[in-house]
């Protein structure tokens, strides 16, 4: 057993680190405020080879995997993490799903403009009345000629304001449940689709999150993603796979908040002495260490176990559903030992609960993770 990083994966995490040091940071709390993260820092993203960092080289992406992916999170997600969960939607769901499922003219078609930055990807599975029952989805796929006609409403869609192209998850055929799910792929001029209302968040403020009108959007064959029948599947298998990246994005927003803490408590003074001093304040940061290892062993194992093509999904659900819960703790921390000034948007660590709390809702709620966890536990001991 090995948890050291591949060399070539600690030759990109000291790049991205630098990166994010530099040109996310200083610029995270305008971003937070103005609820948009620049064309330039996304083109930045690009130039590193982080907006195609799964697509296969041949491609022009980085082609490669769930470990690296992490890594990256991790690293992005320590400085702003609706900057992470831009990338989160663009490669964790968008591009994760036509990895999965795109034939040879779709890959040829969006893969080398999605990882040049040129096309940016959302994935569109909840809708205004379904989230954790996302099997419930009401967005029909009605054939028309050889193609199709679109209709229903998608929400919270991140990336749904600057993207190009979105998977869209519909109804194919009513009578055969979730097998009758289909995935297409919508481009944002199509006929007859609009985004809607974007919301305003309490975190994750810089990543746009929208709701997508369909009303009526036709489509050819080509925009079928994969098989007929096979949407909803190949969207369950997204998650599994992208929750390995919120768990990281998770790991960089907690290693955020106790790194801003360890700067903080060496400055401040009280009663004569340093915070660091103080036994109690001593307590929450090794809480907050040792629950930060805890989580990122669960990502990175999880993450290796994708990369080996193993992909058991139960690692991916106690990963993400870990590093999210510590992730909102050790904000909370970070917040408590920052005192006044971390009630303030003075300090990073606000927006650091403020973005940790989402990591427990999207991608599957800690109440969905736990229910898939009890049910492997017990599928693998029966009565
Ligand atoms: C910022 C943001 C970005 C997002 N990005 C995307 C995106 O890009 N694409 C996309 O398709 N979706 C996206 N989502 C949607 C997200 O995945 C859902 O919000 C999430 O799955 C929860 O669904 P819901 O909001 O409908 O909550 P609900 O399903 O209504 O759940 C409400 C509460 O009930 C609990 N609950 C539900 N069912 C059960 C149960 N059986 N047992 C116990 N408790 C239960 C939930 O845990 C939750 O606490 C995003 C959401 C947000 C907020």
């Amino acid at each position: 057993m090995n948890f050291e990083l591949p060399e070539d994966i600690v030759a990109l995490r000291d790049v991205v680190r630098k990166f994010a040091a530099e040109e996310i940071r200083p610029h995270a709390r305008e971003w937070d405020e103005k609820q948009w993260l620049p064309d330039s820092v996304i083109a930045q993203m690009a130039e590193l080879g982080l907006l195609g960092l799964t697509i296969p080289t041949e491609f022009g992406g980085s082609g490669l995997g769930y470990l690296a992916n992490a890594t990256v999170m991790e690293e992005i997600a320590r400085q702003d993490g609706g900057t992470a969960l831009m990338l989160a939607a663009h490669n964790g769901l968008c591009i994760a799903q036509l990895m999965l499922a795109a034939n040879p003219e779709q890959k040829t078609r969006y893969f080398p403009r999605l990882a040049a930055g040129k096309l940016i990807g959302a994935w569109g599975l909840t809708e205004p009345s379904c989230g954790s029952d996302a099997g419930a989805l009401k967005t029909r796929a009605e054939k028309d000629g050889s193609g199709w006609r679109i209709t229903g409403h998608k929400q919270f869609i991140t990336n749904g304001a600057r993207a190009g192209v979105f998977v869209i998850v519909a109804i194919t055929d009513p009578a055969a449940g979730p097998k009758g799910i289909s995935a297409f792929i919508v481009e944002r001029d199509a006929k007859n689709f609009s985004v809607g209302r974007k919301e305003d968040k309490l975190g994750m403020r810089c990543s746009d999150t929208v709701t997508l009108n369909l009303d009526g959007v036709p489509v050819g064959p080509e925009a079928l993603l994969g098989k007929l029948g096979e949407g909803y599947r190949d969207a369950l298998r997204v998650l599994e796979r992208g929750r390995v990246g919120i768990g990281a994005l998770s790991v960089g927003l907690a290693r955020g908040a106790l790194e801003e803490s360890l700067e903080y408590v060496k400055q401040r003074q009280a009663f004569g002495k340093p915070l660091s001093d103080f036994q109690a304040i001593q307590f929450m940061l090794a809480d907050m260490a040792t629950e930060l290892e805890a989580a990122r062993l669960l990502v990175w194992d999880a993450a290796a176990s994708l990369d080996r093509g193993e992909g058991e999904k139960v690692k991916a659900c106690i990963a993400k559903m870990f590093a999210s819960e510590i992730a909102t703790r050790a904000a909370l921390n970070a917040i408590q030992i920052h005192g006044g000034y971390g009630y303030t948007k003075e300090v990073h660590v606000e927006r650091y609960m403020r973005d940790a709390k989402l990591c427990e809702i999207g991608e599957g709620s800690s109440q969905v993770q736990r229910i898939l966890i009890a049910r492997e536990l017990l599928a693998a001991n029966p009565v």
